[in-house]
């Protein structure tokens, strides 16, 4: 078997752990895997970097990604050199000497291909790869006149970007699974701090792990689960602290939702805290005016959520309800006054301490009335619903904020989620 191992931050984070990490990469070598690792840099040096990019008052990009990358190169080297400690054969690799080509978003490049022949070698001669994540080269493969853009430098992918590293040379190396080292030992069926019965899920499609991603439980970089998921990597979520002796898996497996034998309706609960609603009244009902309001605020950078619009009783004029997060509330009224007159507005609405309540599952595709249970659940609470969204996969509600907790325990209770006393 061919295996991709990332480990984060936190499990690199001194040299005992680095020890630990080598004993997971140990006894993989051991089963005779062909391995390459991946790995952030130690616990908090991104952030140091980035600070001294910061005090430095460096605003050229290609200069903050020479220094932000560096956090890499520290513990790939580390961690080579304690694996042949361990008698391990094992070499560390740069972005570029992989090579990982980016684009030429500095900050926030995108990976564009990786050269995947040198690792290939490696793997066949039985040596770990100890990849840099985080970090690519931007540019050398235009081939168009040499200047400046055309440069190779040294890329990086945006904050978090390891796993994305990952998950991209898994894909580049044919790799038959993507195993995420990190500090929880797999995804839950909801914040398991605010619901103590929630349970680890054994799997889970990449469709529902990007809906649990993006509504806040933050385990993955959600660009990499889309990046495994348009690849068909297979991705095991475990925890770097287990005992790397241990033989059975314990963790999370995120994979295509074919290769899921038993589907729950229901696979998980998310929340979103610190929501504000913006109910802009009597605006013009005419065709582009969605366009006109929505464009600018996209414009402003303001990432706007949930949209309802009502229908106008007299087809002149009619609302329109959407949600941001509530620190871009005040930008985003800002727009709109700016926008104001052009848009025919009668009145704005604001609310704020609201919370995005979600549940999830590729389940609800076969089966009716899920939605229904979540509302009966809510009502029978007194739980007031502000705003409805719904995809094939997943119904949201907008709820005070004061009954997330409550909205969501009792959620994960009514779809027998809770994990057996
Ligand atoms: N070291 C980088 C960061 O902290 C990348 C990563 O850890 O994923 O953002
Ligand atoms: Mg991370």
């Amino acid at each position: 078997m061919r295996l991709v191992m990332k480990f984060g931050g936190t499990s690199v984070a001194d040299i005992e752990r680095m020890h630990n990490v080598a004993n997971h990469i140990a006894r993989e070598v051991a089963a005779g895997h062909e391995v390459a690792v991946v790995v952030s840099a130690m616990a908090g040096e991104t952030n140091r970097l980035v600070n001294l990019t910061r005090r430095a008052q460096i605003t050229d990009k290609h200069e903050y990604d020479v220094v932000v990358a560096a956090g890499e190169q520290v513990s790939i080297g580390l961690l080579a050199g304690i694996l042949q400690s361990k008698g391990i054969a094992a070499r560390s690799w740069l972005g570029w000497q992989v090579a990982v080509h980016t684009s030429d978003a500095h900050s926030a490049a995108r990976i564009r291909s990786i050269d995947a022949g040198r690792l290939q070698t490696e793997l066949a001669a039985k040596r770990v790869a100890i990849v840099a994540g985080f970090q690519g080269v931007s540019g050398g493969v235009s081939g168009g006149v040499s200047g400046e853009d055309e440069a190779m430098r040294v890329s990086t992918l945006g904050r978090g970007g390891s796993d994305t590293s990952a998950v991209a040379l898994a894909a580049a190396l044919a790799a038959d699974r993507c195993d995420i080292y990190t500090d929880v030992d797999g995804v839950y069926t909801t914040d398991p701090n605010m619901v103590p019965q929630a349970k680890r899920l054994a799997q889970i499609s990449y469709e529902e792990m990007l809906e649990m991603a993006s509504l806040g439980a933050r385990v993955l970089h959600t660009r990499s689960v889309e990046l495994a998921m348009a690849h068909h990597v297979p991705l095991l979520v475990r925890s770097s602290f287990a005992s790397p002796a241990e033989d059975d898996i314990i963790g999370t497996l995120i994979c295509d939702e074919d290769d899921i034998m038993e589907h729950e309706i229901v696979s998980g609960i998310a929340y979103a805290q610190n929501e504000a609603k913006i109910t802009l009244l009597g605006v013009d009902d005419k065709p582009g005016i969605a366009a006109r309001i929505f464009g600018p605020l996209a414009q402003g950078h303001v990432n706007v959520d949930m949209i309802v619009q009502n229908i106008s009783p007299d087809s002149k004029k009619t609302d329109i309800t959407f949600t941001v997060s509530q620190d871009e509330l005040t930008r985003a009224l800002e727009v709109i006054k700016a926008h104001e007159k052009d848009l025919g507005i009668g009145s704005v609405n604001t609310a704020e301490n609201m919370a995005k309540v979600s549940i999830i599952g590729v389940g609800m595709r076969s089966h009716a009335g899920v939605a229904q249970k979540m509302f009966d659940e809510l009502g029978a609470e007194n739980i007031n619903i502000h705003v409805i969204s719904t995809s094939e996969i997943k119904v949201s509600v907008l709820i005070d904020a004061d009954y997330a907790e409550l909205a969501v325990r009792r959620l994960h209770a009514a779809y027998g989620l809770d994990a057996p006393a």
